[in-house]
């Protein structure tokens, strides 16, 4: 099969099967780029599925870059709220004021300054560059990778390497449908080629798949490692007060509503015989014992949250699960 092939096929593909997603909306310019924007930011670290109503909600609420960046930073938080990694929406708020003051109002074209911009990585500027500008990028993410590690049979630690993948990469070729190029693979890869049974018959790559030829679709992926760390959360309950805190001591949920809580060692965790629970971050998996107490404690700068009124504060989802383990207990 010629190569000049793929990009014709691939997107006969995505204009007979694409979503209808709610940022892939026909708009003005001004609204691809937003949407593009707060679209990308949400898509890090989250699900399509998860993230639609979110960027619906987030939209009718903050229907521009202006209002976003005129926006009080704790309603932009409170329409995050439980997406998680809140860090990117304080980024986000940021990165609109930024781009009004500094670039007109609009997402540079530029990788080096779309990197410049508060929560832009290598890989949300090359998504920017390809959807919101058209321009010939095809973005690294989960779903590109895995379609070219089976379309090549990539298993050796060596064949599955960043350098090794961004060659294979060249098989996609370009086309001037840069926006659609781009998001088409990514489609492919959510809805045909899928982590577990490839929807193969359905697949405009399928004569070009050595792991459709051999029937071996695992995929072999870098050992992420992720660390597991004992922590206890100390929960202070005085006359239908929770104490909790803002989280200045640890790198994860920074400045964000927690628990009194304290790293310890895998023996005190094992030793202790109150309620525990598993929590997963992105790096690391939290294994934290729940100690109640129903005593009065102070702690300088601490928050006393009502329990009748837990809805109206903003927390992370991390806090709300160890609320909803105290529920049945
Ligand atoms: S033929 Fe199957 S395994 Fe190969 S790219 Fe398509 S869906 Fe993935």
């Amino acid at each position: 099969m010629p190569e000049l092939n793929i990009p014709n096929k691939i997107l006969k593909w995505y204009d007979n099967n694409k979503r209808n997603l709610p940022w892939r909306k026909k708009t003005s310019t001004k609204n691809r780029e937003y949407f593009t924007l707060v679209s990308e930011f949400m898509l890090q670290q989250t699900q399509v599925k998860t993230v639609i109503p979110y960027f619906e909600s987030f939209i009718k609420n903050f229907p521009n870059l202006k209002s976003l960046a005129k926006a009080n930073e704790q309603r932009v938080l409170k329409n995050w709220e439980g997406l998680g990694y809140y860090s990117r929406a304080r980024n986000l708020k940021k990165t609109a004021i930024k781009l009004l003051e500094e670039f007109n109002g609009s997402l540079p074209k530029d990788l080096e300054k779309l990197k410049s911009l508060p929560g832009i990585g290598e890989y949300t500027s090359r998504s920017i560059l390809a959807i919101a500008h058209n321009q010939p990028y095809i973005p690294m993410d989960g779903n590109v990778e895995r379609i070219l590690k089976r379309i090549f049979l990539l298993k050796t630690k060596n064949e599955i390497s960043k350098e090794n993948l961004t060659k294979k990469k060249s098989f996609f070729n370009t086309s001037k449908r840069s926006s659609d190029y781009a998001q088409a693979i990514m489609e492919i890869g959510a809805l045909v080629c899928k982590p577990i049974l490839p929807s193969c018959n359905f697949c405009p790559l399928i004569q070009n798949c050595k792991a459709y030829k051999n029937k071996n679709f695992l995929i072999q992926s870098k050992n992420k490692i992720n660390k597991i760390k004992y922590f206890e959360a100390n929960v202070y309950k005085h006359k239908n007060k929770y104490l909790l805190i803002k989280n200045k001591k640890f790198n994860f949920l920074k400045n964000l509503v927690i628990f009194p809580m304290n790293e310890i060692n895998k023996e005190k965790f094992k030793l202790s015989i109150n309620k525990k629970i598993n929590v997963k971050m992105s790096n690391m998996n939290m294994k934290i014992i729940i100690n109640k107490n129903n005593k009065k404690k102070i702690i300088k700068d601490s928050l006393l949250l009502d329990e009748s009124n837990l809805n109206k504060y903003i927390l992370p989802s991390f806090t709300k699960k160890i609320f909803n383990t105290l529920s049945h207990l």
